[in-house]
């Protein structure tokens, strides 16, 4: 029986040629906190040797000791958060995987998901692979063992080129630091500098928590080679469109982040501004819900010249409601998460704008907290179109028909979380807001398989999963 997920989101970093090359890694993952708060890690290397922390938690529990970070020696790091919203958490699974091969150590980050990684993992098994844990990305580790290949970057393209989904991987072998994106280049990575050390991180905002330049996005299906020579770029796999995951913008990746020249913050705050022009509502104020819906109020606010105000107040100290484990909990921890602001609402007429409904409860508690805190009316807007398919690539979101929006009408929706009314941009809309005309169907410009069922790339275990009729965490 398989024990815990497959599917993961993540956050990935690595530094080559710095002295402080793994403090500067904890710092890095510490920034891109958001991208995983289940497990982090920390893989360096000095020259001769591997040095290796990983653990359960956030990135301050688990490096919150400078004996730690000392015995992380050398110049070079990778470092790895880990993300899984259900199943059992499981130390092996934590990352940068590490394995010694005939060439030496390998070490390998990866953020997003393969999608034929349980077919090539079952035909490995019985060619007598061992595997140690539950993780897409040992995959790799065995791909690379095997290839006959002659050095450790032609054993990675091969790998690399048998395998479908999504990746933006870091890996160190051979004294030399790897940055890959896949062909689709679903998920980010970028390519920062810091006193001639070179930088990979998945977000910009790991680059300014230690104060490094920002070079250049990694391309899609871009391979780098980084050597005390420099950065090498390779174009090893055939050409594909670009598939950025879109659903980075609207909610995942940090709002101070940029991705492909374009601010996070302000493509939210377009968003809004859509969401508005769409969806238009006769209220008082507008209301976030903080944290991830702030910047599409703010647009939806500067749009309609309606006043912005915080109608609830976040604690800060709860992790991400979504992270847990039952539903039971999870009603639980968005009570401990957000308090309706009364003396802002009370009497008030709101918008709610939140970026996103998935199974709904987030959604579903803060209207009943704004009745409780005396709004009078309570109207929602949502900077996401409908979440109405799971993700393959990287996002952890629940199995098909636990999303409210694959078997609800809108309607269903407003009156299952009790507002007065509720809109979600259009599709169209939020392809405007990022700048397109619309969306071209016939080959859309980002990846938005979760609002239209669209997949880029096969799936090929789900499809598998569906004939063996056997259940993966995630059936398609
Ligand atoms: P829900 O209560 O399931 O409808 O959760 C909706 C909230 O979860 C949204 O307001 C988002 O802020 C957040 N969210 C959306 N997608 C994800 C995801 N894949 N992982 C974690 N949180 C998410």
């Amino acid at each position: 029986m398989q024990t815990d997920k497959m599917h993961e989101e993540c956050g990935v970093f690595g530094v080559f040629g710095h002295e402080d090359a793994s403090t500067l890694t904890a710092l890095g993952l510490h920034a891109l906190q958001h991208r995983g708060q289940e497990s982090s890690g920390i893989v360096s290397y000095d020259g001769q040797k591997f040095f290796v922390h990983r653990g359960l938690g956030l990135v301050d529990d688990i490096f919150n000791d400078t004996a730690i970070i000392s015995k992380l020696q050398g110049p070079y790091a990778i470092g790895h958060n880990r993300y899984a919203t259900t199943g059992e958490t499981l130390l092996r699974n934590v990352q940068p995987l590490y394995a010694e091969l005939s060439f030496g150590g390998f070490t390998v980050a990866h953020n997003g998901n393969l999608t034929n990684a349980m077919t090539i993992r079952d035909e490995l098994i019985h060619r007598g692979a061992i595997f140690q844990c539950t993780s897409d990305t040992e995959v790799i580790i065995h791909l690379v063992a095997l290839s006959k290949k002659p050095t450790v970057l032609e054993r990675l393209v091969e790998s690399l080129q048998s395998l479908k989904g999504a990746y933006s991987l870091i890996c160190f072998a051979e004294g030399r630091m790897i940055g890959v994106r896949d062909p689709n280049g679903f998920r980010p990575l970028v390519l920062g500098r810091l006193n001639g050390a070179h930088i990979l991180a998945s977000e910009t905002c790991a680059l300014d928590i230690i104060g490094a330049e920002f070079v250049r996005n990694i391309e899609p299906g871009e391979m780098v080679v980084i050597t005390p020579e420099g950065v090498q770029s390779h174009r090893p796999f055939a050409r594909a469109a670009s598939k950025f995951c879109i659903f980075e913008y609207i909610y995942f990746a940090r709002p101070d982040s940029v991705i492909d020249n374009k601010s996070v913050y302000e493509m939210r705050k377009k968003i809004g501004q859509v969401l508005a022009q769409e969806a238009p509502c006769d209220v008082d104020l507008v209301v976030p819900v903080p944290d991830s819906g702030v910047p599409a109020a703010l647009g939806y606010a500067q749009e309609t010249g309606i006043p912005f105000e915080l109608g609830i107040i976040r604690n800060h100290y709860v992790g991400r409601t979504f992270i847990e484990p039952t539903q039971k909990i999870r009603h639980l921890g968005v009570k401990r998460k957000h308090n309706g602001n009364r003396g802002a609402i009370e009497g008030k007429r709101i918008v709610l704008v939140d970026d996103s409904i998935v199974r709904g409860t987030t959604s579903k508690k803060i209207v009943e907290m704004m009745r409780q805190a005396g709004a009078r009316e309570v109207h929602m807007r949502i900077s996401s179109p409908p979440i109405t398919h799971g993700c393959f690539y990287g996002i952890d979101t629940p199995s098909r028909k636990d999303l409210l929006a694959s078997s609800h009408s809108i309607q269903d929706i407003a009156d299952f979380i009790a507002v007065d009314s509720l809109a979600f941009i259009s599709t169209d809309g939020l392809y405007r807001a990022m700048g397109e005309a619309a969306r071209n169907t016939a080959q859309p410009q980002y990846c938005d398989a979760c609002f239209t069922g669209d997949y880029p790339v096969e799936l090929t275990d789900c499809l598998k999963a569906q004939q063996e009729q056997i259940t993966l965490d995630k059936a398609c």
